[in-house]
């Protein structure tokens, strides 16, 4: 059964190209239809909800430059149109899963870094959108310079 609906969740960062390149690859071959999403992780959030000043402007330059980047995609890939791609706040793992769902996608890509050591301790995107994912996940290995 080919894919029909796929999503790729991107960093923003210059990682994001081979994920990309990848799930248009798949999408072009099979004739599936190509979404993009990025979360912005609330600052709050990521300090772990205790920070005693008000972060909302920052978050809002963060969200902005975030849009920035997410057009700038969108320009220099033809396949992903506006329509189809989405810049939401929250945590990665619960909005690529409710995204995927709501948008019936039967095949998520994210970027791997097939990490060992301690950082594998402490977990990555790729692994965390795997577990209760809604449909199959592809983990796009990414190299590090010299790999
Ligand atoms: P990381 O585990 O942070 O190195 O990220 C691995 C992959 O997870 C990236 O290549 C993206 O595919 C995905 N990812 C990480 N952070 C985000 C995010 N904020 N929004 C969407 N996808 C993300």
């Amino acid at each position: 059964m080919p894919y029909e609906h796929i999503l790729v969740a991107v960093d923003l960062t210059e990682e994001c190209d081979p994920v990309i390149k990848r799930a248009r690859e798949i999408a072009t071959a099979q004739g599936a239809k190509l979404s993009m999403v990025h979360i912005v992780e609330p600052m709050a959030m990521a300090f772990g909800g205790d920070v005693p000043m008000d972060l909302s402007q920052l978050q809002q330059q963060q969200f902005d430059q975030a849009k920035e980047r997410l057009d700038r995609l969108i320009n220099k890939y033809p396949e992903l149109t506006k329509e189809y791609c989405h810049l939401t706040y929250g945590q990665p793992r619960q909005e690529i899963h409710s995204l995927a769902k709501e948008h019936e996608c039967d095949l998520i890509v994210v970027g791997s870094h097939g990490r060992h050591g301690l950082a594998l301790l402490l977990g990555s995107t790729a692994n965390d959108v795997l577990h209760g994912a809604p449909c199959d996940v592809l983990a796009v290995r990414l190299m590090k310079k010299g790999e």
